[in-house]
């Protein structure tokens, strides 16, 4: 066979896909094994939005849409992130887009060139880093303090003529760090000062506790110069809609606009009138979930600690990142094979030396997974 393409053979597989499969063909041959590798709430979608697509199917919404998305949704966005995110933004700024991950792709594949480097924060979630390589871009990693996950002036120093964008996500995924407002401020000084664009992830912004989310396009003149990702997966337990959307400047939006319209045209028609029932609809079912999600963190990471792991501020998601003597891969290895219970190692996000345990699972999940790796180190 002829050479297949660099840029991907180059790449490597999602470890949180790959990890959450092998645990999946385990539980099928019989090991019972508990799965924490994937950050994916176990709630159902809740009835009043299953109820809106399945509405639509039946008024005959199969058909297709406009590529940026239905006129419907894109006004739901735009009403809700003025309303909520703080930033001036208007339906024609709004694309629906196949999960977040697909908005992540379009938006770097609209403003990276060969060679432009690409600010990470370590630990950072597993498909920033191949997003960047495919659009021909170069990731530069920058640790955050392993103690605080804030962010501070020694970012600067990873500034060259070539830095084009940062990318920002709170809260994060892996370790469940909320940035503060001084944090946000620093990295928005950089990019006016460096005129850097920045991506900022806020997927799970609904999933905070105690603490504020602040929008980087709140601040400055940050809405001329970001691309802000969000969806429905983790806030509605959406995640097999596959519905995400990205607000951006014109200019930009509008080369997103072009790599929709010839890759995968738009979302599911009807699935995009669910994210108008999301948004629009009452939102107690997010803070039903998020209060579980909560009590899961609070039970979760006493237990942790009582343990003698050290575990990250843990402020918002629903991950526990933990600290672990030893190699990652290989005490990920052995908690799924002897304690059958599966977690993704810090490896995967650029951060040796941790684990990243979802408690997107029922307390009875995570007591008996607590219990195996006690038993297990
Ligand atoms: N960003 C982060 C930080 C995530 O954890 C996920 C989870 N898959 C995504 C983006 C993608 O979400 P979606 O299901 O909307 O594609
Ligand atoms: N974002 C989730 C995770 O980190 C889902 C899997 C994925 O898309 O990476 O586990």
């Amino acid at each position: 066979m002829r050479e297949l393409s660099r840029k991907v053979t180059g790449i490597a597989a999602s470890a949180t896909i790959e990890i959450s499969n092998l645990a999946r063909q385990m539980e099928r041959s019989g090991i019972p094994v508990i799965s924490l590798s994937i950050g994916e709430p176990d709630f159902d979608t809740p009835q009043h939005i299953k109820d809106a697509c399945i509405a639509a199917l039946d008024a005959g919404e199969t058909h297709y849409a406009p590529s940026n998305g239905i006129p419907e949704l894109l006004n739901a966005v735009s009403d809700k992130v003025n309303r909520e995110n703080h930033f001036s933004c208007s339906p024609d700024q709004v694309m629906v887009t196949c999960g977040a991950k697909d908005a992540i792709y379009d938006a770097m594949e609209a403003v990276i060139n060969p060679g432009d480097e690409v600010i990470i924060l370590d630990p950072a979630w597993v498909s920033y880093e191949p997003c960047v390589q495919v659009a021909g871009g170069k990731p530069v990693h920058h640790p955050l303090s392993d103690k605080t996950f804030q962010v501070d002036d020694s970012i600067l120093d990873r500034i060259t003529p070539r830095t084009k964008m940062v990318v920002i996500n709170s809260p994060s995924n892996p370790s469940g760090a909320v940035l503060d407002r001084a944090s946000m401020r620093l990295l928005a000084d950089m990019c006016s000062d460096y005129d850097l664009f920045a991506l900022s992830d806020e997927i799970y912004e609904k999933l905070i506790y105690g603490y504020e989310h602040i929008s980087p396009a709140s601040i400055g003149d940050m809405a001329e110069r970001t691309i802000t990702v969000n969806g429905f997966s983790k806030a509605y337990a959406m995640t097999g809609w596959r519905l995400g959307y990205a607000i951006a400047p014109l200019p930009i939006l509008r080369q997103m606009s072009k790599i929709q319209q010839h890759s995968i045209s738009h979302p599911t028609t009807f699935a995009m009138y669910g994210g108008v029932a999301a948004i629009t609809g009452d939102q107690s079912c997010v803070e039903m979930m998020k209060g579980e999600f909560r009590r899961r963190r609070d039970y979760l990471v006493e237990e942790l600690k009582i343990s003698g792991f050290e575990v990250a501020p843990a402020d918002g998601a629903f991950y526990a990142y933990v600290r672990v003597e030893g190699d990652d891969m290989v005490i990920a290895r052995r908690w799924l094979d002897k304690a059958h219970v599966a977690v993704t190692p810090g490896s995967a996000f650029h951060s040796p030396g941790w684990e990243r345990i979802s408690y997107a699972t029922s307390m009875d999940n995570l007591r008996e997974a607590i219990l195996r790796i006690r038993r297990c180190r």
